[in-house]
This record gives C-alpha cells, structure tokens and sequence, in this order.
C-alpha cells in the first residue's frame, strides 16, 4: 500500500489534471490510496465566499459563482461540452454550498462556518479527478474522508481523534483500499457532533501522513511543483539546492520554521511508524526528488527559511513588576485559545515576545484577551522571519541577512532566527 498527495497546484487545470492521472497509471494502482487538495486557489476563492457570507454582504452568492465557474471551465475541457461524465456529482456539490449559504441559521461561529464551506474544495476536486479517472478507464473508488477522519471539534485546527480514526480506517477502509485505488480529500474531517472539521491551512500532507500511518503504508509521496525540499525557496534565494535526503528531526525542525513543503504535523505519525516520506515533482515524475527516512543522513548544507508577515507582540505588565509563571501560563492558554501560534518567543523580566503570523486577524481577539488579563500588549508588523537551519555547518550574518534592520535575534544551537524589518 502507497499513499499519494496531490497538492492544488498539481491540478489548477484541465492538463494538470491529466497529468496526475498519468502519473498514477504510471504507477502500480490496485493499492494505492491518493489524497487530492482543492484546485488551485479555489481554498483562498472559498475563503471570500465565507467572508461574505459571514458578514452578509449579499455578496456570497457571485463570490460562489466564480468557483462554479472555474471548475466548470476545468469539466469542460477535461469532458468536452456534450459527455460530461460525472458532472452530476459536481452539480450536487454546488447545490449543496448554495444551499448552505442561504441558509442563515447556521453562521453564528466563523470557524464553524468556515469549515463547513471550505471542505467543498477538496470534495469537487476529488469528484473531478476520480471521474476523469474512470472516463479513463482508471477504475477507482471516491470515498469521502470525513468518514474515517475522526476529530475534536476545534474547528479550522481540529485534533484527530486517533483510536476511533484508526478503528475506521482499519475496518472500513484498510479492505477497500488493499484491493481498488482509492480518491479521496486531505485536509477535512468529522467533529464530536457530526460536523465537518479541518485541520489547517495545508493541512492535506498530514491527511496522507494519517491515512499511511494507520494503513501500515510502505511510502508516502507528495507531490509538488518543485523538484524536493530545498535549502531555500529558489524563488527567492539565489543558488537553493535541492536535498536528496533528510532526516525525519531535520524535516521537522525545517517544517517547522516554515519550510512551506511539508506541512509540519506531517512527519511526526510518519517517524513513529518509520514510513519514508519522498517529496517528488509532478511536473518532472521521473526525477527523485528527497527521501526523508529514518537511515537519511543529516542536512549537510545550511537552510534558509523565510516567513514575511510576522507579528511582534511585546507582553508586559501594567505595573512593571516581573512577568512570572502564573503570567506565562496565562499568556500560553491565550495563544492556545486563540489558535495562534508562537514562531519564536524571547522573555526577560519585565517582558514576554512572540512571533506569530499576520493570518486572519488572529491577533486582535488574542490581544483583546490578553488585555483583559491586565497586560499590556504592544505590536509591531511588517516584519520577517528568517531562520537559518546549519545543523553542521557555520553562518554567516552579513549574508543571510544582506541590509535589514535586526529587529531580535535567537541562536538556538542549530539554528539562528533574525526578526527582520520588511
Ligand atoms: N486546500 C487546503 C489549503 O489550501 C488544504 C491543502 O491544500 O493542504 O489550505
Ligand atoms: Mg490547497
């Protein structure tokens, strides 16, 4: 058994699309399971709909209609106008999200609204992708994975329920999938209450990482649109390489500092079951790519890891005196709360930083709460986050950090953090 994960990229059009099933018929099938994310943008297309929707600005409706529209131009080409193989399936799926964004009844919560639309991404991808397959005559079975993906109901950073998600998938799942190919969609699973859930921004690598963990798999591929883990995004730095090899600690700890091609919940059900990670091209299926496993060899070459939109949140008490535990655990079960997450934290006596992400406006109820607890909060934005990753090597400032204003610097033995200005 082989997991696969198509990221949205992979299938942003008719082509890609095509490509994908090619790689998979290039592949042997019958066990295989293949994870699929939403088409292109259409997660951050899906955003604006939840937007309007929420905040009902009687723009829904045409925000949905540019989704509709986009993956009617990808039935169109993959089908032709007169044998829309399976259009019914997709036609179903709209009805449904119009359906659900007349209906206002249920948008008293944004993150449950949210994830109750932003789901149908990956669900019309999916459906798109498996029919295209069978008009191919690539036989394959769509399961709908919120079924096996069983959650808490932390909507938009959902927690997997492991026992229950593994008494599923091994009864349910792990028979279809030993002896079909089977489609179905990262990123979405099913709360207390029967919801649907989500695991994050990007979070469809870790649904592969589930899915393979639980099922025993023998690899995990994903694919994306550049050749493997480099030791920096060639789309920014000059002379990135790519990595052959990684450790699993080296893959995560690169996640982690927000290397964007692996999700960094991903590695970590893949470790404790020692299941190889390879992070291949679709747009170049013959070459390797990086193979990330337990007998890797460790990062040889430094990385360089680049966050922009950093927040700087400077924690202090009103009075003065020192910011102490009791404060910290205050401070921590906000950030929890408030499903913000630190990317590097400094603390003196008299005050406590974080860096977090400019996402969503995460920040402001965080910030409210944290007043409310008597601290005194102070931001600063339009700031980067660059991480050096040198396990072995050295480096060097004046290169990595070229004429930016240091704002804070963090050496933490293998790694360096520069808090930059923009
Ligand atoms: N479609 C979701 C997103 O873009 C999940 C994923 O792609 O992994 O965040
Ligand atoms: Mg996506």
């Amino acid at each position: 058994m082989k997991i696969f994960k198509f990221g949205g990229a992979s299938v942003q059009h008719a082509q890609g699309v095509k490509n994908v099933a090619q790689i998979i018929q290039s592949h042997s099938h019958d066990n295989l399971l293949v994870v699929i994310s939403a088409m292109g943008k259409t997660t951050n297309a899906l955003e604006q709909v939840i937007h309007h929707c929420f905040h009902n600005t009687g723009e829904a409706h045409s925000a949905l209609k540019t989704v509709f529209e986009f993956h009617d131009g990808i039935l169109k080409d993959l089908f032709g106008e007169d044998d829309l193989v399976g259009v019914s399936d997709i036609r179903n799926l709209y009805l449904e999200l119009e359906c659900f964004v007349d209906n206002p009844n249920l948008q008293e919560d944004y993150d449950f609204l949210y994830d109750q639309i932003i789901g149908y991404g990956e669900l019309m991808a999916t459906k798109i992708v498996s029919n295209y397959l069978l008009s191919q005559k690539i036989n394959n079975q769509w399961v709908d994975a919120r079924n096996f993906i069983q959650t808490d109901s932390r909507h938009r950073d959902a927690r997997v329920q492991w026992t229950e998600t593994e008494k599923i998938i091994t009864n349910r799942l792990l028979p279809i999938a030993k002896k079909n190919l089977v489609i179905t969609q990262g990123f979405i699973g099913r709360g207390f209450s029967g919801e649907t859930t989500t695991l994050g921004r990007e979070g469809s690598d870790y649904s592969a990482a589930i899915f393979g963990s639980i099922m025993g798999a023998e690899s995990i591929t994903i694919w994306k649109d550049v050749a493997g883990v480099m030791n920096a995004d060639p789309k920014k730095f000059d002379h990135a390489v790519l990595i052959s090899e990684l450790t699993y600690n080296d893959a995560i700890e690169l996640a982690y500092y927000g290397a964007s091609v692996i999700h960094p919940k991903t590695i970590q059900p893949l470790q404790a079951n020692g299941i190889p990670l390879y992070v291949r091209s679709f747009l170049n299926p013959e070459a390797p790519g990086t193979k990330v496993s337990a007998d890797s060899s460790v990062i040889s070459v430094p990385c360089k890891i680049h966050k922009s939109q950093q927040l700087l949140l400077e924690i202090r008490t009103r009075d003065f005196t020192f910011i102490a535990e009791d404060h910290l655990k205050q401070i921590f079960q906000s950030l929890s709360e408030n499903k913000v997450r630190c990317n590097l934290m400094q603390n003196s006596a008299i005050y406590f930083r974080c860096v977090i992400d400019n996402k969503e406006n995460r920040h402001q109820p965080l910030m409210n709460a944290l007043e409310a607890l008597g601290l005194d909060v102070t931001l600063r934005s339009d700031l980067e986050l660059l991480s050096i990753y040198h396990p072995q090597g050295s480096f060097d400032k004046q290169t990595d950090v070229g004429n930016h204003n240091i704002v804070l610097q963090q050496n933490m033995g293998n790694s360096t953090h520069y808090l930059i200005t923009a």
